[in-house]
């Protein structure tokens, strides 16, 4: 598919990452506003808040649109997330005759503030990607025994946290917990010296699944609404010495991050790519019965306080051992209801080389192998003040579909936790 032009010159540029393609749902504020629904065009924001209440944009018999979430839109379902997608097309295409009712709802992109895009209802997060998985095995229990028995053929996953889920640009505090040192007898509680980013992108479930009824995998991709990148902030010390036999708690709950543009998957539907040669037959209810993962170039940005912006690494979601419609398929065999809102983290995204590693975990091998950044500094895990961004895009024919940074720096750890 190539670019299709828009009026607005800027949506028109090779290297925008808002083209008429794409189209992503966010919330923003300006000049300390309310927040409110916007979609990103070019350098600009159109604020279909605005658009609605003035009577040009109706998707149902009352409003969706005049909350600063998009789960109402999503509730609606797939049939007015294509009307909506049209409706936003025939204002925006080049030459088109209803140029005059949106100009006046556009606003620069540039020093607006984005917020949370939808409520998350609940969160999960799989540990889907095959060369994570065994390279955090290789160094926990030994190449031999790199992935568990299990791994090729569920996707493995935990219940997580949505209270904690945040919008790029949130700051985020190294917490404190439970360490337990190999040669000490008993562990102690102190601030958390291994913190970790893992780069993971995240899946928007917009359509619920009844209690009792699980999915296929067909219904499953049918029921995502988008995708944005995300950011599993996790606690190595903590994790390292609480998660057997249940899976990490604590060491994941501080918060997790996400990009602030809801990519639908109606514009990644060019970008759609087959999941890696299984090594052993996937039971019938996990097989795919088309293309479910998606092309897209990932990056991990580093900056120490004062420091270059250094690339870390660079990977694609293609990678993906399972995809997210398998993912949300096993998570409904036993029964389970998904609701509109629900979060699925991929699990960390990496690829075979060093260079593609989505945590600081791997890419200094457990501490072992230290990063040196272009001033001096180096890095085995997160330091105070390192601001993390993670950057994603689809490269089509003369045009790119981007999902906005997935931004946050760490804060200092709270001198004493319970005031004393
Ligand atoms: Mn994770």
């Amino acid at each position: 598919m190539p670019l299709m032009k828009s009026w607005l010159e800027s949506a028109n540029a090779p290297d925008c990452p808002f083209p008429l393609n794409n189209l992503p749902y966010g919330v923003f504020s300006h000049d300390g506003g309310a927040p409110r629904c916007g979609v990103a065009i070019g350098d600009r924001i159109l604020d279909v808040t605005a658009l609605e209440a003035s009577g040009h944009l109706s998707l149902a018999d009352k409003p969706v649109l005049d909350r600063p979430e998009w789960n109402a839109v999503m509730a609606l379902g797939p049939q007015a997330w294509q009307r909506l997608r049209t409706l936003l097309f025939g204002y925006l295409v080049e030459g088109t005759a209803l140029k005059s009712q949106v100009a006046d709802y556009l606003h620069p992109l540039a020093g607006a503030t984005m917020h949370m895009p939808f409520a998350v209802a609940e969160f999960t997060d799989f540990y889907a990607g095959r060369h994570h998985a065994t390279n955090v095995g290789t160094m926990f229990r030994g190449a031999e025994n790199a992935l568990p028995p299990n791994w090729l053929h569920i996707p493995i996953g935990y219940n997580g946290r949505a209270s904690s889920v945040v919008v790029s640009g949130t700051d985020v505090r190294r917490p404190w917990g439970q360490l337990k040192a190999p040669d000490a007898d008993v562990p102690h509680f102190a601030p958390c010296v291994r913190f970790d980013h893992e780069l993971e992108m995240g899946a928007i479930i917009g359509r619920p699944s009844r209690p009792g009824h699980p999915v296929s995998v067909a219904e499953a991709d049918s029921m995502i609404f988008g995708y944005v990148l995300l950011n599993d902030w996790s606690a190595r010390d903590i994790q390292a010495w609480e998660y057997q036999p249940l899976g990490p708690f604590q060491a994941k709950a501080t918060a997790t991050t996400i990009s602030p543009w809801i990519v639908t998957r109606e514009a990644l539907e060019p970008f759609r790519c087959m999941t890696p040669e299984r090594e052993k037959p996937l039971l019938p209810y996990l097989q795919e019965p088309g293309p479910m993962l998606y092309d897209i170039e990932l990056e991990v940005e580093l900056t120490p306080k004062g420091g270059v912006p250094t690339t870390i690494a660079r990977t694609n979601y293609r990678e993906m051992y399972y995809s997210a419609a398998q993912q949300l398929a096993h998570h409904t065999t036993s029964g389970c209801p998904m609701r509109v809102g629900d979060l699925l983290g991929s699990g960390t995204i990496s690829g075979q080389t060093r260079e593609s590693r989505g945590s600081m975990l791997e890419l200094s091998w457990g501490g072992k192998e230290p990063l040196t950044l272009p001033g001096g500094e180096t890095r085995s895990f997160l330091e105070d003040h390192d601001r993390l961004t993670l950057r994603g895009q689809c490269r089509g024919d003369g045009y790119l579909i981007g999902f906005g940074e997935c931004t946050g720096t760490v804060m200092p750890a709270l001198t004493r936790p319970y005031g004393l």
